[in-house]
């Protein structure tokens, strides 16, 4: 190490600061060292899917070499933790002092608070808003708190309206383009009879090669590391945005809801590994939705469709997640207290198709798209009363995109209706919506049709013994009195055998086994 290089600030840049426009990324050489840090409680917390693993691992490693080329001194430090990963940094480099951005998650952000209490680096922690601008959000964080307010409910369509004004993307003289907030009601067609066109595959460089080869010796992780095909570098994050907005974004506000067997990514543009990581940033991904607009290449309905789902959830989502902290982890108000199927994780153990298709495709690929998860995987475990923190750990888990700052709020928030700060009635569905979406059901030994009796659907007697269970909760809701009044309406007969087919479902599930551990804050 030269002279030069001591005293100077060390620059922290998580696995998920990836971007050189964020503000813990030095701008010139001369202005401090880089630590990237590969934190070893954080790998072995929880049992994450091996392509989460060389996806992280790989973008860290690409980016690092990056800022190398650049002329940046960038150390890559293998620790016990990030904290300690950094102390060993500021150690070695006689660092002045620390520029970070805030933590995405919980459980680092109280290491950082504890580091500093006890002074365990020695130098000040300059500690940046993840938001706003150098940040990975639109907002800060501060900016959605005076969003929010005092109001205790919080409604996505309000939020989302406030930030289309705010940004005026899609919007003229504070009116929407197209005379709608959104056109979501245009957006559920199922897409039985269309293929989605293929998406290229990222064949692996040799950077990843190496964390392929690394990963796979890794134990107590779920999938294969081998057919990894993530972009990991800015340039193929950009590549694959291209290819998304030539060949999928005209039909995806069309299909965005619908499913289909042996298809695992449709019309979807899977820019959020990518963008959780920093590769790419969402103010660039919705700049370029609505200039794709602007020039006529997509129509208004995709625009709006996808800008919702960046600016509107994406934004929203992460407001939650630090307003409802860490009470939002506990959260169970529906009682739920079933251990995770086996499933879940073996997916060939069901002869559900929807479950085993989805969740298989999850096992392969680290994917699966928003209506698999909200309306099949999640919609399952809220049926099926499973607890909240056993789905919310499979998501963290098992998905190549997954953080907990933005599984949780969509899992107990959304899936499993744990939480009720944003959702006013749960995401329920009988096996009639799953039939109407997606191609599952043909191929299924099931009968979506029969309402009981050992060949029924099991999402139907699973979908009204919930409805039964919680009807002093949700029956006040105007949106489900018409569902109670057809519950009603069917004789005493039809009523029991329902309920006894769904007791003889839920007592043959076997739990999964507790073989994954789950160490939440640990990293
Ligand atoms: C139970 C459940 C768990 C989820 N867990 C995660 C997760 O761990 N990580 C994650 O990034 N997303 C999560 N989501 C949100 C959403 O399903 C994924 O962002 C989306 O499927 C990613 O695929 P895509 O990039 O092809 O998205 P597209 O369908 O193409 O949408 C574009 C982008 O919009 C954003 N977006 C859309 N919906 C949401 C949402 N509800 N919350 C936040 N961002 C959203 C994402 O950044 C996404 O990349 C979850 C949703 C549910 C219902
Ligand atoms: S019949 Fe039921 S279990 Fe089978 S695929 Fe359809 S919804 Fe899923």
């Amino acid at each position: 190490m030269t002279s030069a290089a001591r005293g100077r600030p060390a620059y922290f840049v998580g696995p998920w600061d990836l971007n050189r426009d964020l503000s813990c990324v030095p701008q010139r050489p001369a202005d401090g060292t880089v630590v990237l840090v590969e934190s070893r409680a954080k790998s072995q917390a929880l049992p994450y899917h091996r392509k989460k693993l060389v996806f992280v691992l790989s973008a860290m490693h690409h980016f690092a070499a990056e800022l190398r080329e650049a002329g940046f001194d960038v150390h890559i430090v293998n620790a016990s933790t990030y904290v300690e990963g950094i102390a060993s940094h500021v150690e070695s480099h006689g660092s002045t002092c620390i520029v970070a951005l805030e933590p995405r998650e919980w459980g680092l952000s109280r290491a950082f608070d504890q580091a500093v209490a006890d002074n365990r680096w020695g130098v000040p922690l300059d500690r940046h808003d993840d938001g706003g601008p150098g940040g990975h959000f639109l907002l800060s964080r501060a900016e959605f708190r005076d969003w929010a307010g005092d109001r205790a409910r919080l409604r996505m369509a309000d939020f989302y309206k406030w930030m289309r004004i705010r940004t005026g993307y899609l919007v003229k003289n504070k009116k929407p383009e197209g005379g709608k907030w959104s056109f979501d009601a245009e957006n559920r067609k199922p897409a039985r009879g269309h293929s989605p066109p293929e998406i290229p595959r990222c064949e692996p460089d040799a950077m990843t090669r190496q964390q392929i080869d690394r990963v796979a010796k890794w134990k107590g992780h779920w999938g294969e590391a081998e057919g990894f095909s993530w972009p990991v570098t800015r340039q193929d994050a950009l590549r694959h945005l291209d290819i998304f907005f030539e060949h999928r974004a005209e039909s995806f506000g069309r299909f965005q809801d619908a499913m289909l067997a042996e298809q695992p990514f449709m019309w979807h543009s899977l820019i959020s590994p990518a963008m959780n990581v920093g590769l790419l940033s969402p103010r660039e991904v919705c700049e370029r939705i609505v200039n794709e607009y602007a020039s006529g290449r997509i129509p208004l309905a995709s625009a709006e469709g996808l800008l919702r789902q960046i600016l509107g959830w994406r934004e929203f989502i992460r407001g939650v997640y630090w307003r409802r902290m860490p009470e939002l982890r506990a959260a169970n108000l529906l009682d739920a207290q079933r251990p995770l199927p086996d499933f879940f994780w073996e997916p060939d153990a069901t002869d559900m198709t929807c479950l085993r298709e989805s969740i298989g495709q999850v096992k392969e690929t680290g994917y699966a798209h928003h209506i698999q998860r909200l309306m099949v995987q999640g919609n399952f475990a809220l049926l099926a009363g499973v607890h909240p923190l056993e789905i919310s750990h499979w998501f963290w888990a098992a998905f190549v995109d997954a953080y907990e700052w933005v599984e949780l709020p969509n899992v107990h928030g959304m899936a499993v209706f744990a939480d009720d700060t944003f959702t006013t009635k749960p995401y329920a569905a009988s096996g009639k919506y799953i039939q109407r979406m997606s191609d599952y059901c043909g191929r299924c030994p099931y009968d979506v049709k029969a309402r009981h009796g050992a060949g029924a659907c099991p999402f139907n007697p699973l979908f009204w013994s919930f409805m039964h269970r919680h009807r002093d909760r949700l029956e006040a809701n105007p949106r489900l009195r018409m569902l109670y009044r057809n519950w009603d309406r069917l004789d005493d007969r039809e009523q029991k055998n329902t309920l006894e087919s769904a007791e003889k479902l839920l007592s043959s599930y076997v739990p999964a086994e507790p073989a994954w551990r789950f160490r939440d804050d640990e990293g």
